[in-house]
């Protein structure tokens, strides 16, 4: 079987079934809250109560995007997936270097000592205590992608130590990578690192990428094997630029490279907080708005299912 690691135990890609890409059920504090307080997303009956009007929808996976030491909290993951009945990739990995103070460990860390505790977190269980450090107490809760991010244009210095460290992480244990694209940006400078450190595009997903409606530059994404995660898709004013990338990419023969998120990591986008659009966005109106532009079911069945149960299964040794 191909092996998809999920916070309660490893199953079949077979049985993804639809699945979000990028979303964050939990963040539970830290710098990112200090900085947006509206990024609190704390509660595990809130969580519970968004997903349940999506699994009625059909969802069956969700893949959360917060890494160590910004908020990740494994075992109220833990309880969501039990709770809610899906399943839930926890991640491992570093996120952007605002979302760590001065002293932070990461930024002493050597890329092989970031690389053990990336995958000690995969290999062994993530630490109760999201490697705030310095003691760790490992869960039975394995981590199932590693997260990373960079910054707009370019790579910082410590941003391409972390990539190094995430590509190492990958090539011992087969973990996917799933990165942040500043502004969407950079997703080539990216994947270059990733690549040129062994990483095999395929097992890459860039984040946040429809931001730049550029056709050019999805197609150079594309050629070089990569997944691209679509996020954007109610975020815009008028026009929905992610619905014509997506049209481009079907033009262009790329469809089996997209997968789609929401990444609604704000109390204001869930309806449980009474915001909007609510969780179910993908699901009760996107669907519709690809269905009206020629993406059938059978392009949705791609974007949703076959394409996440590809990227998010572990590469074999
Ligand atoms: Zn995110």
């Amino acid at each position: 079987m191909t092996v998809v690691r999920t916070v309660l135990g490893d199953i079949d890609a077979a049985e993804m079934g639809i699945t979000y890409s990028h979303e964050h059920l939990i963040i539970d504090g830290g710098r990112p809250v200090e900085l947006f307080p509206d990024f609190l997303l704390n509660d595990v009956d809130a969580a519970v109560e968004e997903l349940a009007s999506v699994t009625a929808l059909g969802l069956r996976t969700v893949v959360d995007a917060m890494p160590c030491d910004a908020g990740r909290n494994v075992l109220k993951l833990a309880e969501i997936s039990r709770r809610a009945g899906v399943h839930i990739i926890a991640p491992t990995g570093l996120h952007h270097e605002r979302y760590y103070d001065s002293l932070h460990w990461s930024r002493v860390a050597s890329a092989d000592e970031i690389a053990d505790l990336l995958s000690a977190d995969i290999d062994q269980g993530i630490d109760e205590r999201d490697y705030g450090g310095p003691l760790v107490r490992r869960t039975p809760h394995r981590a199932g992608v590693i997260k990373v991010a960079g910054s707009l244009n370019r790579l910082s210095g410590l941003e391409e130590k972390v990539f190094e460290a995430a590509a190492s992480a990958h090539n011992r244990t087969g973990c996917p990578i799933l990165t942040h694209c500043e502004e969407g940006t950079a997703g080539t400078i990216q994947t270059d690192l990733l690549v040129s450190h062994g990483v095999d595009a395929g097992s890459v997903a860039l984040s946040h990428v429809d931001k730049v409606v550029d056709r050019g530059y999805h197609r150079e994404l594309f050629d070089r094997g990569v997944f691209v995660e679509y996020d954007q898709a109610f975020r815009w004013p008028k026009e929905n630029h992610t619905l014509k990338l997506l049209e481009w990419a079907a033009e262009d023969g790329h469809l089996n490279q997209v997968v789609l998120g929401l990444d609604a990591a704000r109390r204001g986008y869930w309806r449980v907080h009474g915001g909007s659009p609510g969780m179910t966005y993908l699901l009760d109106h996107f669907i519709g708005a690809m269905t009206e532009r020629g993406l059938d079911t059978e392009v949705q069945r791609r974007l949703f299912v076959t394409n996440p149960a590809l990227m998010y299964s572990f590469s074999q040794s």
